[in-house]
């Protein structure tokens, strides 16, 4: 039997994310993946420098991962989560109680980081209808702000900058206030909360919640700010009846340093979403939580009930191999793994900064950023990266590195020698 993955095919009639089927960009075909590298069909192996959009922080193919999947087949894969209930849903749910910031107290198991969103901006509109606030239907949200492709979600998403705007007609219309512009170690500017100030003065009677990523903005612009932005944030909204929506679905879990990235402003949202590296990037799972106040009111409103039951939701898998990744990261001491990349990356992608095509280079926790002059070319760029036996996918003006944490001090330095090897060609 011919084991070789039909590229042709796949190339013809899979859709891959954000691609055209008319001009459709090469999509490598995987044999395999363990630890950090990616093995391609023709033997070459690749380092992650993405860690699959944030989910892989352990590594492929991690034997007690492996494990806790097969192991959950054994009792059951699924059951149906309406009326039924589990060991490692309730189990999950505990843990992710206890290790989020205190007083996020209830947890619905969505079953993707849009999904998450999607189910934070119903518990907020609820919940304001719980409170007897029959307007207070909109969202403030920030420019540069990504919280994924479905409509709820890509209408809190930058409106221009975001790959949304296709459909802004469609959407509803929010209140977009300009992201910070201060990097976490620059001096604080208080002008930067004069928008949310005066919208929240004109307008909370209309707003539900402030969403936001907090501290890193991903996919929107890979751009950090300062976190007394949204400590003060969190006060203004709480003082004008208006909820806080953390989205911490690329953010959490480690990857900027802090557990969660809220815990650098010392915050706890009214609602928090959670996703990507839950599970170690081995399935889909996401989760929103909320205050308990936010949970009565919620559950007082005329409805009753949280308006939301995904088929898929709490499937025992994901939540058993989520629980054994949650607890591969206290075992890994990932505090000490992402300081380390942090800086190496600071030492290493700091010469970047002389390249012509460079604008700005920065690092967060174990993120490093390129900020390019000018948008690249993701195919040539990627090809140049292969070639050097590296795994970057870039968007829009960023090249970035957010490797797994188990990362070596070697493997990294291959990930970053390539950028200094690439970019001034860019
Ligand atoms: N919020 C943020 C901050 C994200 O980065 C993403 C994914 N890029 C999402 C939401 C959506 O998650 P998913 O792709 O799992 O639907």
């Amino acid at each position: 039997m011919n084991n070789k993955i039909d590229i042709e095919f796949d190339k013809q009639h899979i859709w891959h994310p954000y691609t055209s089927m008319l001009a459709p960009i090469p999509a490598y075909p995987v044999a395999s993946a363990t630890g950090v590298k990616i093995r391609l069909e023709d033997g070459t192996e690749l380092i992650d420098g993405m860690s699959s959009w944030w989910s892989v922080v352990h590594g492929y193919n991690h034997e007690k991962l492996n494990n806790a999947l097969i192991e959950q087949t054994k009792s059951m894969s699924h059951v149906m989560f309406g009326g039924l209930t589990h060991q490692p849903a309730v189990t999950l749910c505990k843990k992710l109680i206890d290790i989020t910031p205190i007083g996020l107290e209830h947890v619905f198991l969505a079953d993707s980081g849009s999904v998450a969103v999607e189910v934070a901006m119903k518990m907020a509109i609820q919940c304001q209808l719980g409170r007897g606030f029959e307007n207070r239907n909109k969202f403030i949200a920030l420019t540069f702000g990504y919280h994924g492709d479905t409509f709820g979600a890509m209408s809190v998403c930058d409106p221009v900058n975001s790959m949304h705007s296709l459909y802004s007609d469609l959407m509803p219309k929010h209140f977009f206030i300009d992201a910070p512009n201060i990097k976490p170690n620059e001096p604080f500017d208080q002008n930067s909360l004069k928008q949310l100030k005066t919208t929240l003065e004109n307008h909370s009677g209309q707003i539900a919640a402030l969403i936001l990523e907090p501290i890193v903005q991903g996919a929107g612009g890979m751009r950090f700010y300062h976190p007394e932005f949204l400590r003060q944030a969190k006060h203004l909204c709480q003082q004008h009846g208006v909820l806080l929506i953390a989205d911490e679905i690329a953010t959490g879990f480690g990857r900027t340093g802090k557990l969660f990235a809220c815990e650098h402003a010392e915050i706890t949202p009214d609602i928090m979403c959670l996703g990507k590296a839950i599970t170690g990037g081995y399935m889909t799972l996401a989760a929103t939580l909320c205050t308990e106040p936010v949970a009565k009111d919620i559950s007082r409103c005329e409805a009753g009930v949280i308006m939301h039951g995904p088929t898929f939701m709490g499937n025992p898998l994901a939540c058993a191999v989520a629980n054994a990744s949650l607890d591969l990261l206290a075992e890994n001491n990932w505090q000490q793994q992402v300081a380390n990349i942090e800086q190496q990356l600071t030492d290493g992608l700091a010469p970047c900064s002389k390249f012509e095509s460079v604008a700005d280079v920065r690092v967060f926790g174990a993120i490093g950023v390129v900020e390019m002059n000018n948008p690249v070319n993701v195919s040539e760029v990627q090809k140049a990266f292969i070639k050097r036996g590296v795994w970057v996918r870039p968007f829009g003006k960023n090249v970035y590195i957010m490797p797994p944490f188990v990362i070596s001090q070697q493997e990294l330095k291959q990930l970053i020698d390539a950028f200094i090897e690439v970019l001034p060609d860019f």
